[in-house]
């Protein structure tokens, strides 16, 4: 039996999708991951490494594998691309260059690779927020948008129109990025021109170097700013083709600007006046679950096809026909999620597959710039996109998700009692 290792954190929603792809593969699938004290078996019983220290985790993967060889060594996500392809690396299996992986995860190196290939890419700079602002700042264009060097779910987002506005800015997102291990992603951040325009995603896998395309995806709703919430993903594009043609174009270059040879890609670029602008390439496929939306052949899932192709195996790359949407439900404010209203009229719309609430009740909503978790997923499908569309929103509109404002925490009385000001609504 084939056997392939998954590099997974130990709460990876990826996980299962991999495991029921490997179980209708025949492929056995060994995770490695963090969770010495996970529930699920896989993960309790699997390979259990630190990911801060990639070293020893290389170390670990390859002495398992002179007990048990795998036949290839797969990540689930950004933060466990090193230590796969590490690991691939070492035991002599095909993965892309570090290098490559490296510039698809940090946004100041994929820049610095495209400019550098000659592809279209907006006035970029890198902000040293330890050194003083004001000559680091001078000559900018605006609008322009400030971004995390490495975060993801456009964490740290944020358009700016002034350098007054870019300075008063600039210390929220200090505050995000502090939370980051590696020093320079804490120290520095990104600044680039406000590209405007329509965004779309492309999913892709790459084989030898060539792009395969699985499926565009429009985002129909306009995304300027100043922070940039992701909402509607929608298949099959409804852009004109010369345009989608460009994209793909620009995404099999920017691919070969990083180095990126193997694997899936998720693509997200902007379109405006007929030039595709890749904002970012990640070496692996789409997050949030989306990826259920998609199908190929007959019936097979993309991790599927990922793991069909990690063996090396024959790929049948034809999409299932029809459209599919997902709705990240955005966020309406910050607070404790008291209870999400209308999630059976919503699931009732005729083309909703699925509404997924991601957050319990009672737990923080934090909002974007800050926060960066999704509140939850509705999946549709339909004959065309416009249908798609619409019975998300009608769904969407069917949903009163109520949050009860969380206050700061305040004295009361004289007796010096504390009491948390939460309100409920
Ligand atoms: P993340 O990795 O957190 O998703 P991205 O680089 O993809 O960060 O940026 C998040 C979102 O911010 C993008 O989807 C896009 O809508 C917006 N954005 C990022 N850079 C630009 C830019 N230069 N011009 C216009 N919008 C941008
Ligand atoms: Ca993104």
């Amino acid at each position: 039996m084939p056997s392939v290792l998954l590099v997974a954190h130990h709460q990876s929603y990826r996980v299962p999708a991999y495991q029921r792809a490997a179980a209708a593969l025949g492929v056995r699938l060994v995770v490695a991951s963090q969770g010495r004290h996970s529930v699920i078996p896989e993960i309790a019983d699997g390979l259990h490494v630190e990911f801060g220290n990639v070293p020893e985790a290389v170390e670990r993967i390859v002495a398992s594998a002179t007990r048990e060889p795998f036949d290839a060594v797969l990540a689930s996500d950004d933060l466990t691309l090193e230590v796969a392809t590490r690991a691939a690396a070492a035991l002599g299996l095909p993965h892309n260059p570090l290098s490559a992986v490296c510039a698809a995860r940090r946004k100041d190196l994929a820049r610095d690779a495209l400019w550098a290939a000659g592809l279209p890419v907006p006035r970029f700079r890198c902000l040293n927020l330890t050194q003083p602002l004001a000559a680091q700042i001078s000559g900018l264009d605006y609008p322009c948008v400030i971004k995390p060097l490495a975060m993801a779910a456009s964490r740290g987002v944020i358009r700016v129109d002034s350098a007054d506005e870019l300075q008063r800015m600039l210390p929220r997102v200090a505050a995000i990025v502090a939370e980051a291990v590696v020093p320079d992603e804490r120290e520095r951040v990104l600044v680039e021109s406000f590209l405007p325009g329509t965004e779309i995603a492309i999913e892709a896998l790459l084989s030898a170097g060539r792009l395969h395309v699985l499926a565009v995806f429009d985002k129909p709703e306009p995304l300027d700013g100043p922070f940039f919430e992701e909402s509607y993903y929608i298949t099959p594009s409804r852009l004109p083709r010369p345009l989608l043609a460009r994209a793909i174009e620009r995404l099999t270059q920017a691919c070969a600007a990083y180095g990126l040879r193997e694997g899936p890609v998720h693509g997200e670029l902007r379109l405006h006046e007929g030039e595709a602008w890749v904002l970012e390439v990640a070496a692996r496929t789409i997050g949030g679950d989306c990826a259920r939306l998609l199908s190929f052949g007959a019936g097979r899932s993309l991790e599927e096809l990922v793991l069909r192709h990690a063996l090396g195996w024959s790929l049948d790359l034809r999409p299932r026909g029809g459209a599919a949407g997902v709705l990240m439900i955005p966020t309406p404010a910050a607070g404790t999620l008291r209870r999400v209203e209308g999630v059976l009229a919503a699931q009732q719309v005729p083309g909703i597959d699925d509404l997924v609430v991601a957050v319990r009740e009672g737990y923080e909503l934090v909002p974007l710039p800050e926060g960066g978790t999704y509140l939850g997923f509705m999946f549709a499908h339909a004959d065309t996109p416009e249908e798609v569309e619409s019975a998300l929103r009608e769904a969407h509109d069917c949903l009163n998700i109520v949050v009860a404002p969380s206050l700061p925490v305040v004295s009361v009385g004289n007796n010096g009692d504390k009491i948390n000001g939460d309100r409920s609504i």
